[in-house]
């Protein structure tokens, strides 16, 4: 049961609330996030939820049944809309394009990927300065230094920027210089890491976990609202499977079922998701149809000398050809 709280409630009213719902056999949560105060009560018993709903400093009340509350559709009913600034809006029905190298490189690279963005009317940079890699001697990124050239960088050009932070003490040192935090599918369930990312006021985007299930996707993102963060959205990023003719196995499926169960929006990962540039157009285009809310994308002016991920990076060519492709059919798929 979520209870939305007024903003007017006293803590008199507050108390008598959650006395009442601590009679009825139910634990309360308070959570407070910038734009609400709740309490999220968790409990069995079955009862008229009108009776509680009279009661002075409730707003509204809503029985969920999921066993995530926060962000489940059901209590929900408009979905979550995340306003970066400047005209840069995720989840309003648009499709958000979010495009850049793997790793963050050098002063040149940043340069060349911002004017590929700008001449595509792409307004989000994405781009890794601590990069998880499976071996230990691999490029680990540039740190927040880099981070702060590449943010000097896109602010003149009017460009938003996706970064992953890996751990909690990064937080604070990114966080000037981000509009969204990326949490790393190998992050997905470093629960210290959501709930300090749910004391921040900056938006945030976990990766579905490599082997994790939708639920788990769902339960994560429960972690950063709970903690008083409602800037979320969710992607899919593929999963391991048995299937080893790609790197990994984009789970399509996920795209509608995350819609129906959640109000946070909803971003496809087609470069992680199949690992192959070739395929990496097919599978955006899919996501988009589908009806994800954005794509992110990896993509880099020379994508054979990438520091990370080049086998699965698209040229500037191939970037623009997506984007023209994903502009036309989200046109399409919003007449029809
Ligand atoms: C990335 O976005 O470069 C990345 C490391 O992604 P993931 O966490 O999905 O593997
Ligand atoms: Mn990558």
């Amino acid at each position: 049961m979520i209870i939305q709280l007024s903003k007017a409630i006293t803590s008199m009213e507050k108390e008598a609330i959650v006395s009442q719902i601590g009679g009825l056999g139910y634990k309360s949560n308070e959570v407070k996030t910038q734009y609400g105060n709740y309490l999220v009560a968790i409990g069995k018993k079955e009862f008229d939820i009108r009776k509680l709903g009279i009661m002075p400093g409730i707003a509204d009340i809503h029985r969920v049944s999921d066993d995530y509350k926060l962000v489940s559709r059901k209590w929900k009913v408009s979905r979550t809309i995340i306003d970066l600034g400047d005209d840069v809006v995720i989840g309003d029905g648009s499709l958000a394009i979010m495009a850049g190298p793997c790793s963050i490189e050098n002063e040149k690279q940043i340069e060349s990927t911002i004017n590929h963005l700008k001449a595509n009317g792409v307004r989000i940079m994405r781009g890794g300065v601590f990069k998880p890699r499976s071996s230990p001697y691999a490029f680990r990124g540039l740190g927040v230094e880099g981070l702060k050239l590449w943010y000097s960088l896109a602010k003149k050009a009017g460009i938003k920027i996706i970064s992953e932070v890996m751990q909690v003490s990064q937080i604070a040192a990114m966080h000037d210089y981000v509009d969204i935090f990326q949490v790393g599918a190998r992050n997905t369930q470093n629960f210290n890491l959501l709930d300090e990312l749910g004391k921040v006021d900056k938006a945030v985007m976990i990766k579905r976990g490599i082997s994790g299930t939708i639920e788990e996707l769902l339960y994560s993102a429960e972690y950063v609202f709970s903690a008083g963060n409602e800037k979320l959205m969710l992607c899919e990023r593929g999963i391991r499977t048995y299937e080893r003719a790609s790197r990994n196995t984009f789970d399509i499926n996920a795209i509608p079922i995350l819609k129906e169960k959640t109000h946070l929006p909803v971003i496809a990962d087609p470069s992680h998701g199949v690992g192959i540039r070739e395929y990496v157009e097919p599978v955006a285009l899919a996501a988009a149809v589908a009806g994800a809310d954005g794509i992110i994308y990896e993509m880099h002016e020379k994508p054979e000398e990438a520091f990370s991920d080049s086998q699965q990076t698209l040229d500037f060519m191939e970037s623009s050809i997506l984007i023209k492709k994903l502009k036309l059919l989200h046109q399409l798929d919003s007449v029809i």
